[in-house]
């Protein structure tokens, strides 16, 4: 093996380029994954025009980008004798390594560590480095083998999968129960999908344009594009006037909340998945109070990652419509442009 390998790396903001870089070895516990696919969020987009600057993400530069990705096990480092992992085996990573040890992360919520920021507390592709490149290392315990049948770039999307289902895990979603998700990007149509598989019997997309047809293509039964209809005057009617059992906020839009509790019955419950950017939204506190209506947020996927692969295996969720872009290494600055442009919903980088 040559000591080289290709990646992506941000040079300067808005200077990503492709450049030869050193390969990394793992360490005790670790592994040495080669990347097979790789997808870009509005995370890498902001992080590559430097928006994320203050927040350390990326802490210095150069820096290797991606964190949405699949691969297959290339070597293992030392003390892993009893590991399932070996050569060949294909796997989706986590991220986030907590720290193990603090409150949060004892109770299995290692998503919320309280000691994120401090050395050795690492969240790769933002803190540490990512997958954008022909080999990336992690910790074993982070790694979760996937079967062949699911593909590289299906593997891709486990990472959003699984925030999705740590959602409906949050809302607690009965089956029967009726769902309206505002906004049909990668995160909205995959919780239309997930919703579905854990029994909603009714899925109703709020959005506008040619994204509402894939909503349908992923398990949706109604829509409401709220350039005609508002969007929770749309919601009451399609249910009755009782409003919807469960929202999932997919948007980050903080105009969205408020027409989720508009949108919701008494008791139901409210998750958001997605930043505003430090903009507040305004909530009926009164609606929330004597309506006991439960406003949850959703950050990342502890503990989600082996239910979204179980439920890529049996095909009770397809993603194979979601997997429209897809591009070589070379052409990464293409498939950032194509979700700046909003041409793609998930563009993905084959390694
Ligand atoms: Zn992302
Ligand atoms: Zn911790």
């Amino acid at each position: 093996m040559t000591d080289t390998m290709r990646a992506a790396v941000l040079r300067g903001w808005n200077d990503l380029r492709v450049e030869e870089v050193e390969i990394p070895r793992p360490g005790p516990g670790e592994v040495m994954v080669r990347v097979l696919a790789c997808g870009l969020c509005g995370t890498d987009v902001k992080m590559v025009e430097g928006a994320f600057e203050a927040r350390g993400w990326p802490p210095s530069l150069p820096f290797v980008m991606g964190h949405e990705w699949s691969g297959e096990v290339a070597e293992l480092g030392p003390d892993l004798e009893a590991s399932p992992l070996r050569p060949g085996v294909r796997i989706v990573a986590e991220n986030h390594v907590g720290c193990s040890a603090c409150p949060m992360c004892r109770r299995g919520r290692y998503n919320l560590c309280e000691r994120a920021g401090s050395p050795g507390y690492r969240l790769y592709g933002h803190t540490a480095p990512g997958a954008l490149a022909e080999y990336a290392v992690r910790p074993a315990v982070m790694l979760h083998p996937i079967p062949d049948t699911i593909s590289p770039l299906a593997g891709a999307l486990v990472n959003q999968g699984a925030l999705t289902v740590h959602a409906v895990r949050r809302v607690a979603l009965e089956p029967g129960s009726t769902v309206a998700v505002f906004g049909p990007g990668l995160l909205g149509l995959l919780s239309t999908a997930v919703a579905r598989a854990a029994g909603a019997s009714r899925v109703i997309v709020i959005g506008r344009g040619p994204r509402l047809e894939l909503a349908a293509a992923m398990g949706a039964d109604a829509t409401v594009d709220y350039e005609r209809t508002e969007p929770a005057a749309g919601i009451k009617e399609l249910t009755g006037g009782r409003g919807v059992d469960v929202v999932l906020d997919c948007t980050g839009n903080p105009d969205v909340p408020a027409q989720a509790l508009g949108a919701v019955r008494r008791g139901g419950a409210i998750a958001l998945l997605g930043l505003t950017g430090g903009k507040p939204a305004v909530l009926d506190i009164e609606r929330v109070t004597l309506d006991e209506i439960d406003v949850l947020g959703i950050r990342s996927s502890p503990n989600a990652y082996p239910a979204m692969i179980a439920l890529l295996e049996t095909g009770a969720v397809d993603v194979e419509p979601l997997l429209t872009h897809v591009y070589d290494l070379d052409h990464v600055t293409d498939a950032l442009e194509a979700l700046r442009s909003r041409a793609a919903i998930r563009p993905i980088v084959t390694l």
